[in-house]
């Protein structure tokens, strides 16, 4: 575990760029216990939220430990794990292999509706002969290894030496270091895909834009963030689960998304709300750890359930799904899944 305190400077609002800002809240991290206590703050010009101030460049490695999730499994294994059934690709339940469940009408069609989040779909492959497709932040390459899988000729692009090299373990073609720093063939990209990757970036217009530059005209983003602008941040306030101090510096509206897509240039902009409960999960987690009172009584469940988003039990999701598709039909999920276009060369952005 880090013990290491990140060195952190004052940012301005990466949406607007000014300076006059409101405190939002103070909170510590309460996934991987990096040391120091963090303050979110809110535009007073765009209402945009963000980490103020953020970690350096020179100390951010300090803020994802060894341990850090995202970074842990292989690609192979992931590929072929069914933590997220994809209709396609994912192997089937003991519990739809044998009878009598099986022989019930519909019920493997329900299954794979009732556990698809929505999260990170494998795009629809285009016609042309060599489709190629860019993932920004790969980790250790599983969601690249679907799309190749699929058809797809993919490269990949990680920040993370040790999860760069995983997925290069793996056969994948992916480079280590940013966006800015890799050398990439511009304007050739029929996708350009980024999982939950944008709320750890200093700044998410620029990364947009060089996205942008990456697509072919007519090439499609997709992206998710978490949802800042729902439910989930309002009702568990200092104890949502996605703060993750020091790791995410930005917190997502829709509103704010739509904005710095357009000024990217794009269009057809989609966004849609996953169904997904995890965040509850993990907060509740949270809350039970900060409530000095649940703390006594709950002994110990509180760190589980904040682990738990991390390793989601199938049972458990095919037990929330009613509650995870509900609030994303009302718009309020806790993940957003987002489709943008870069226009083809002549139409007008708008
Ligand atoms: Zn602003």
């Amino acid at each position: 575990m880090t013990s290491q305190l990140p060195q952190t400077r004052p940012s301005s609002c990466c949406v607007c760029g000014s300076d006059d800002h409101a405190l939002v809240l103070r909170t510590i991290d309460y996934l991987f216990h990096i040391p120091g206590e963090y303050s979110v703050v809110r535009c007073r010009n765009c209402g945009h939220r963000f980490l103020n101030p953020q970690p350096t460049p020179d100390s951010v490695h300090l803020c994802y430990p060894q341990n850090y999730g995202p970074h842990q499994t292989a690609a192979s294994s992931v590929a072929t794990s069914s933590e997220s059934p994809v209709e396609d690709t994912a192997p089937v339940p003991w519990y739809l292999r044998y009878l009598p469940l099986r022989r019930i009408p519909g019920l493997r069609a329900l299954y794979f509706w009732l556990t698809d989040d929505l999260g990170h779909p494998i795009p629809k492959l285009p016609e042309n002969d060599q489709p190629k497709l860019l993932e920004l932040g790969c980790s250790t390459g599983a969601w690249l290894l679907r799309a190749q899988q699929a058809g797809w000729c993919v490269t990949g692009v990680e920040p993370g030496d040790a999860p760069a090299q995983t997925a290069r373990d793996a056969g994948l073609n992916v480079q280590t270091g940013l966006l800015s720093e890799v050398e990439l063939e511009t304007g050739t990209f029929d996708v350009a895909a980024a999982w939950m990757v944008l709320e750890h970036v200093y700044d998410p217009s620029e990364t947009l834009r060089e996205l942008a530059a990456a697509l072919r005209p007519g090439g499609q983003l997709s992206f998710s963030v978490p949802n800042a602008g729902g439910i989930e941040s309002a009702l568990f306030r200092g104890s949502w689960y996605v703060w993750e101090p020091p790791r995410h510096l930005h917190f997502f509206s829709s509103r704010i998304l739509k904005r710095l897509l357009r000024e990217a240039g794009f269009t057809d902009i989609r966004i849609v709300h996953q169904r997904n409960a995890l965040n509850l999960i993990g907060s509740l987690g949270i809350l039970l750890k900060r409530i000095p009172l649940l703390k006594r009584l709950t002994a110990g469940i509180g760190e589980r359930l904040i682990r738990y988003p991390e390793s989601p039990r199938l049972w458990l999701q095919l037990l929330l799904s009613p509650l995870a598709i509900g609030l994303a039909f009302l718009r309020q999920g806790g993940r957003l899944t987002v489709t943008a276009v870069k226009p083809s060369t002549g139409s007008e952005a708008g």
